[in-house]
C-alpha cells in the first residue's frame, strides 16, 4: 500500500508503560516510521543480523483520509478513511540504549519492513473505535491482548494533538500504541495480529 508518513505513539496504554518500567506521559508520545518501513499481509518481517532483540506490537492504525490542520477533537474522526491492523515492529535494544543515551529512536524502528499494515477497512464500517479488542499471537501463542478502551489518549485526542503541530495528509497513518505483551520475535516465526471487526495480519519472521 502507497501511504505517506506513519506518525506512531509510545506509551498510550498503562500496562504496557508499566512492563517497560516507563512514567506516564502527560502528553502524546511522538515518533514517525518512514514509509518505506511498511509491508502487507502475509509479507516477511526482515530482521537484519546483529541488532539484538526485536519486538513485535500490535496495535489500531487510523488512515487518514483528507487533510487535517489544527483540528478539535470532536472533529478529528471526520478526518479518518479508514483503520486497519498494524504491527509496530521495534529493535528493543536499540531502542532501550537509544533512550538511555538520549538519542532518537528513528532506526530502531524505522527498519524495511517494521511496519506490517493490514487491508484497510473503512471507518464507517466499523462499530465504535473505542471499543476493539486487540490480540497478537506468535506460532499460534496468545502474547498480547487489550481493547482500544485501554488507550491514554483515544484516537481523536491524538489526531487533534498531531495535527497542532504537524499538517496530517490523505495516506497518513497513525499507529495509536501497544498494549501489554510484548516479546521477542524469532527466525522462522509467524506472527498474527488481530483486532475484532477488522481482520487480522499474518507476517512470517525472516532473521538474516
Ligand atoms: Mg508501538
Amino acid at each position: 500500500m502507497r501511504c505517506g508518513k506513519i506518525v506512531c505513539v509510545g506509551q498510550n496504554y498503562r500496562e504496557h508503560i508499566k512492563e517497560l518500567n516507563n512514567d506516564e506521559p502527560a502528553e502524546p508520545v511522538l515518533f514517525l516510521k518512514p514509509p518505506s518501513s511498511i509491508i502487507a499481509d502475509g509479507e516477511e518481517i526482515i530482521v537484519p543480523a546483529g541488532i539484538g532483540a526485536v519486538h513485535h506490537e500490535v496495535e489500531l492504525a487510523l488512515i487518514i483520509g483528507r487533510r487535517a490542520k489544527d483540528v478539535l477533537p470532536h472533529e478529528a474522526l471526520r478526518h479518518v478513511r479508514s483503520v486497519a491492523v498494524f504491527n509496530d515492529v521495534t529493535a528493543r535494544e536499540m531502542q532501550s540504549t537509544a533512550r538511555k543515551a538520549g538519542m532518537p529512536w528513528a532506526l530502531s524502528k524505522g527498519m524495511d519492513s517494521f511496519a506490517p499494515l493490514g487491508a484497510p477497512v473503512p471507518l464507517r464500517d466499523v462499530e465504535d473505535v473505542h471499543c476493539l479488542d486487540l490480540e497478537l499471537s506468535v506460532n499460534g501463542k496468545l502474547r498480547q491482548k487489550g481493547n482500544t478502551g485501554q488507550m491514554i489518549f483515544p484516537p481523536e485526542v491524538l489526531i487533534s494533538y498531531i495535527s497542532r503541530f504537524m499538517t496530517l495528509e490523505s495516506g497518513d497513518v497513525i499507529a495509536t500504541g501497544t498494549p501489554s505483551g510484548v516479546g521477542p520475535l524469532n527466525d522462522g516465526d509467524v506472527v498474527e495480529a488481530k483486532i475484532s471487526g477488522i481482520g487480522k495480519l499474518t507476517n512470517k519472521v525472516r532473521a538474516l
